[in-house]
């Protein structure tokens, strides 16, 4: 069996002010950059990634396996035409060089919005279909935070989707993806497919599967990965790409129709039925460091988790409202991870550790309502901002984000200590800190600019988290006037 492989990630954030181009497709980041061939073994065979649990598969079970291309780009805004085109031709390039093949396996996000295609996965699937049939059986993995569309369920011959938020199981995923594809091939029979779109639209804060409702939700899914006992998986959604089919949408593959229409309806029921405990009031900025500083003192830090500045959800992660409120209440012995500022880390990096520098922190991508934060900085650390990831979800990648510092505020009566980094990371992983030699367990207070993802790695080391709603482009406060696009009767959790 012979099986050709590519990925191509993109979670769109339509508020983003930051266009997504090809180069950001091609460059490495927080995640490898656009890798071809043979190489994608040796970068994502022991990675965290979908496309690494494929190859996993494809090593256990001898099948030969063709990896073409994988491709991602840190969450911003709309996908320039340009770049969506060149990605899709490469692949499907690619997937045509290594002819004749048995199947398909496709490591996708589901969230992919570009300039001209609201679907922009629905869009890539029509095109390899169009170059490749009908015939040729196609398995995809997705996102848990995809919005599915009926175009998606129809192109792709089976989906399974990312069922841990922080996403812990992604190369988990891409390998129940390659089982389903190795049982179509073998069986040579494709199964019926359930699809059903719940009319909710759920912030990212309450979808976390460590906690209730979601982890009860997640648990009721099957375990066997077989779709002869029936295959079923439920997206989330990412409120933020701002498309009609926006919000969560659940998948169930049965070789009977029957069958994979009722375990849809029961999951479609579940998700339903916790539609009251699926939204969460947020801290406002000055609640939430008021609160925090009650907090302090015990053995752990206090985390503030930014939750509408988020790399990892499109927003620009230099908004400053949060360390405004941090400065006026003379906050110490805090740290603020991570602010995306080139400029500053250029000049640190001129100054040395040790040396001074004034500037304007931010104002830099996010627009005239998003003015920056006027200060003096003393260099506490500098890294060239390439380091080793040591918590699971980012288990066996290596971050390249350009120069890094750490910069301590002086100008003003607080102790603050931030991450500036030339790109924008979302902090998932304590080597966003740890890598300029911040020392997490001896703080009072930790910001972090995430929403959930940091759980993974922080909540050990945390006596408390508060989730605030400054500004920022990835809104968890979800309202109407936001979603223009959106299909009518959606209720906004
Ligand atoms: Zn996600």
């Amino acid at each position: 069996m012979k099986i050709a492989a590519a990925g191509f990630q993109h979670e769109t954030n339509r508020f983003s002010p930051i266009p997504t181009t090809y180069a950001d497709f091609v460059r490495e980041d927080g995640w490898p950059g656009l890798t071809e061939g043979a190489a994608i073994w040796d970068v994502f065979l022991e990675a965290n990634i979908p496309i690494g649990g494929f190859l996993k598969f494809a090593r256990a079970k001898h099948i030969e396996a063709m990896p073409v291309l994988w491709a991602s780009a840190e969450p911003a805004g709309l996908i320039q035409d340009n770049a969506f085109d060149g990605v899709c031709a490469k692949i499907l390039d690619g997937i045509a060089a290594v002819q004749p093949i048995d199947g398909i396996y496709l490591d996708l996000h589901g969230a992919m919005v570009t300039e001209t295609y609201e679907d922009g996965d629905g869009e890539f699937l029509r095109r390899l279909r169009d170059r490749f049939g009908r015939e040729i059986p196609v398995a995809v993995s997705l996102d848990l935070h995809a919005n599915i569309t009926p175009e998606m369920t129809q192109l792709a011959d089976v989906i399974t989707i990312f069922r841990t938020y922080p996403h812990l199981d992604m190369a988990q995923t891409g390998y129940r993806a390659s089982e389903l594809l190795h049982e179509m091939i073998t069986v040579g029979r494709r199964p019926t497919v359930s699809f059903r779109k719940p009319p909710l639209l759920i912030p990212l804060h309450t979808q976390c599967t460590t906690m209730e409702p979601c982890q009860s939700l997640y648990a009721m899914l099957p375990d066997d990965s077989s779709l002869n006992s029936g295959s079923a998986d439920i997206a989330l959604g990412f409120p933020a790409s701002d498309i009609e089919q926006n919000g969560p949408g659940i998948i169930a593959y049965h070789y009977s129709e029957k069958q994979s229409n009722q375990i849809a309806d029961k999951l479609d029921e579940a998700l339903i039925s916790r539609e009251s405990s699926l939204s969460s009031p947020l801290y406002s900025s000055q609640d939430a460091v008021t609160e925090a500083l009650k907090k302090i003192g015990g053995s752990k830090p206090i985390i503030l988790a930014d939750v509408q500045d988020v790399a990892g959800a499109g927003s620009t992660t230099e908004t400053t409202e949060l360390l405004e409120v941090l400065v006026k209440a003379g906050v110490r012995n805090t740290a603020l991870a991570a602010f995306c500022d080139k400029d500053a880390v250029a000049i640190a990096h001129q100054v040395g550790i040790g040396g001074e520098f004034s500037c304007r922190l931010g104002a830099k991508l996010s627009g005239p309502d998003h003015p920056g934060f006027e200060g003096t900085f003393r260099v506490a650390a500098l890294s060239n901002g390439q380091f080793r990831f040591t918590g699971e979800m980012m288990a066996g990648l290596t971050a390249n984000i350009g120069l890094t510092a750490a910069i301590d505020l002086i100008s003003h009566d607080s102790e603050i200590r931030i991450v500036a980094t030339t790109e924008r990371i979302q902090p998932v992983d304590r080597a966003t800190l740890t890598h300029l030699g911040i020392d997490l367990t001896k703080l009072d207070l930790l910001v972090l600019k995430s929403v959930v993802h940091f759980r993974a790695d922080f909540e050990p080391i945390a006596d408390e988290i508060l989730l605030v709603a400054a500004p920022g482009f990835s809104p968890c406060v979800l309202t109407a006037d936001k979603f223009p696009r959106l299909r009518p009767g959606v209720r906004l959790l």
